[in-house]
């Protein structure tokens, strides 16, 4: 490793060190055991001197609450939220090991979960650290949750710890989580998601001898309904196109993911199976949506039926204005700092939703700039730099809590 060049303070290669050790930790699907997460948590928050426990809705999927106590705890709380699970890799597309952590000779820390998330986890850490160290107090207690299982959907973790009276005696007024890098100098800041439905559409017809012309056979159903898809998916592909206020999260994308059927070359297939990925823009009507593909199927001909793979419910977007004092707090220190953010919709499912659904107030921040979007790909990374600049900004947002 050529650390050489650069040179750290003392606090700053300590969150570079923490940064390391906790990428080092392969808490990747499937099957992870997250028991070096929890120690390597629990060290942290013992060096800290904060509060710590570990709940479990689900065996095996251990959530993380370390808590810096407020001066008036009676006050609503902060919740920062990160996952500690990472997805897998194909080792042999990475320049450096995924799980070794490496950083190369302009300071790119290369490693999976480098920017999703174990950087914004340590980030909050850090960012404590750097209260303590200038004595701020904060009014406000602030709670540091690191969940289990949320590239699985949060099943085994934050969709069910929600639920539960521990996340309620936790008292939250507002929460952050994940957001995504930005490849400029302008921050994203996620106030909302799609909603994912994903399904599969059967088509059942005529099946005989591929040499015939039979009637009413799957794959005219399986055409008639690509047609409406895909049209569908090109009027909102050229809505995305034509206006650069749009992002993807504000358009509702199509996709068909898996198309299955047939077992003999020379026989038509009694029944295909279309899976379609959809994720819905927070400004259509679910409904309307709902009322639209059944349409669509009854209109593709007889014995045309859909399973749902997944379904969530619509969750209303966090309203972002000057009538919340914790998104004024949070909007504030960009200003001073004369850092600029953009506000968008996320355009995939995170924890988020399920803390946005119980009815408080979150947003998704990552806050990596200049960067490339590298979550989920091979060679993610993250330059020491801008992990420094990430401790310098974040210390802010929080600090700021304790003057109101
Ligand atoms: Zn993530």
């Amino acid at each position: 490793m050529s650390k050489n060049h650069f040179h750290f303070n003392e606090i700053d290669q300590e969150a570079i060190n923490n940064f390391l050790e906790y990428l080092r930790i392969p808490s990747v699907h499937p099957n992870i055991n997250y028991d070096a997460c929890v120690q390597f948590l629990q060290n942290q928050a013992e060096r800290l001197n904060l509060q710590y426990r570990v709940h479990y809705c689900k065996p095996k999927n251990p959530i993380v609450i370390i808590s810096l106590i407020g001066s008036d705890p009676t006050l609503k709380s902060i919740l920062l939220n990160s996952h500690m699970d990472v997805v897998p890799v194909f080792e042999d597309k990475w320049l450096y090991k995924p799980f070794d952590a490496r950083m190369d000779e302009q300071g790119n820390i290369y490693a999976r979960g480098t920017q999703d998330m174990k950087s914004v986890g340590i980030q909050y850490l850090e960012a404590v650290r750097r209260l303590q160290r200038d004595n701020i107090v904060l009014r406000r207690t602030i709670h540091l949750s690191f969940v289990p299982d949320e590239e699985h959907g949060g099943k085994l973790g934050m969709r069910e710890f929600v639920k539960t009276d521990e996340f309620k005696k936790l008292n939250i007024g507002f929460a952050l989580d994940e957001g995504l890098a930005s490849i400029d100098n302008t921050f994203k800041v996620f106030y909302g998601e799609r909603t994912c439905w994903r399904f599969h559409i059967h088509c059942v017809g005529g099946t005989g001898h591929a040499s015939l012309l039979v009637n009413d056979i799957a794959s005219d159903k399986v055409r008639y309904l690509l047609d409406k898809f895909y049209n569908f998916r090109n009027v909102e592909r050229k809505r995305l196109e034509n206006d650069n206020k749009l992002t993807i999260g504000d358009v509702t994308s199509i996709n068909l993911t898996m198309l299955d059927g047939g077992n003999q070359l020379n026989v038509i297939p009694n029944e295909l199976i279309m899976t379609i990925d959809s994720r819905i823009a927070p400004t259509t009507n679910l409904q309307e949506w709902e009322d639209t593909i059944m349409r669509w199927c009854k209109e593709a001909g007889k014995d045309t039926f859909i399973v749902y793979d997944q379904k969530h419910p619509q969750v209303p977007v966090t309203n972002l204005d000057d009538s919340s004092p914790y998104w004024v707090a949070f909007k504030n220190v960009f200003r001073k700092l004369d850092r600029h953010m953009k506000m968008e919709i996320f355009p995939a499912g995170t924890d988020c939703r399920y803390i946005r659904a119980t009815g408080i107030p979150a947003i998704g921040f990552s806050p990596i700039c200049n960067t490339p979007v590298l979550l989920h790909d091979h060679n993610e990374y993250l330059n020491v730099k801008e992990k420094k600049r990430i401790h310098k900004l974040s210390t802010f947002p929080i600090a700021n809590e304790s003057v109101r």
